[in-house]
């Protein structure tokens, strides 16, 4: 039995956390899974493309598109906006496809605010100490920037206790096959399923 309309995922973890390798594994195992992709104003880092990765825009494009009304939510980072179309969860939805949304602890919260049915989880290092490993040797940080993500990092983790569920990346493919079990588990939650009349007897 098949959900009319798709469910909302929203993953969120620190800068550094292997979020993007892990979400790719859920991808390879979860044909039904859509990735929800963000607008943004951050410039491009080396092998990511617009339209796959990002849409990447100017500061002009993205509050043509705050005045035009076609975020469900947005947020402003450090000096960069980050948000979600509209256009981009929807249609998905009402085709009964599933959408993956990888946001920051804002645009979470938001979202569960506004589709309560949505389900959040967090993705957590192992320790502090890998993490930092991780955002060094991931090259693409100015010394500045691992300052300032280190400290979104203490700031965000005020917020885990608010998520569904939290999972540690040790392993990034225990990690996916946690968050894959955990979409299994949800799409067989009662309330997610049509039951009333599934055992009528027609006599
Ligand atoms: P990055 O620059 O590393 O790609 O992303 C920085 C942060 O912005 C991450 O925590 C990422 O999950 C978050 N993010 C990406 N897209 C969105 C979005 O559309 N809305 C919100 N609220 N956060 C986003």
């Amino acid at each position: 039995m098949k959900d009319e309309q798709g469910m909302l995922i929203v993953v969120s973890g620190f800068s550094g956390v292997g979020k993007g390798t892990v979400v790719q594994m859920v991808f390879d195992s979860l044909p039904n899974l859509q990735f929800s992709i963000s607008c943004t104003t951050r410039k491009p880092r080396s092998g990511e493309e617009n339209g796959v990765n990002y849409f990447f825009l100017t500061e002009d494009e993205f509050e043509r598109k705050i005045a035009n009304d076609e975020f469900v939510e947005y947020t402003k980072t450090f000096t960069n906006y980050y948000g979600t179309l509209k256009s981009e969860i929807d249609k998905p939805l009402s085709r009964g496809v599933d959408v993956l949304l990888e946001l920051n602890v804002v645009g979470a919260r938001r979202i569960k605010e506004m589709y309560p049915d949505s389900v959040t989880v967090f993705i957590t290092p192992p320790s502090i100490d890998t993490l930092k490993a991780r955002l060094i040797g991931r090259g693409t940080e100015t010394e500045d920037s691992i300052v300032r993500r280190l400290r979104e990092i203490e700031n965000e983790s005020k917020d885990i206790e608010k998520y569904d569920y939290c999972v540690t990346n040790n392993v990034a493919r225990t990690c996916a096959d946690e968050i894959v079990g955990i979409i299994r588990s949800e799409h067989l939650k009662v309330s997610r399923q049509n039951v009333k009349n599934l055992f009528k007897a027609e006599v």
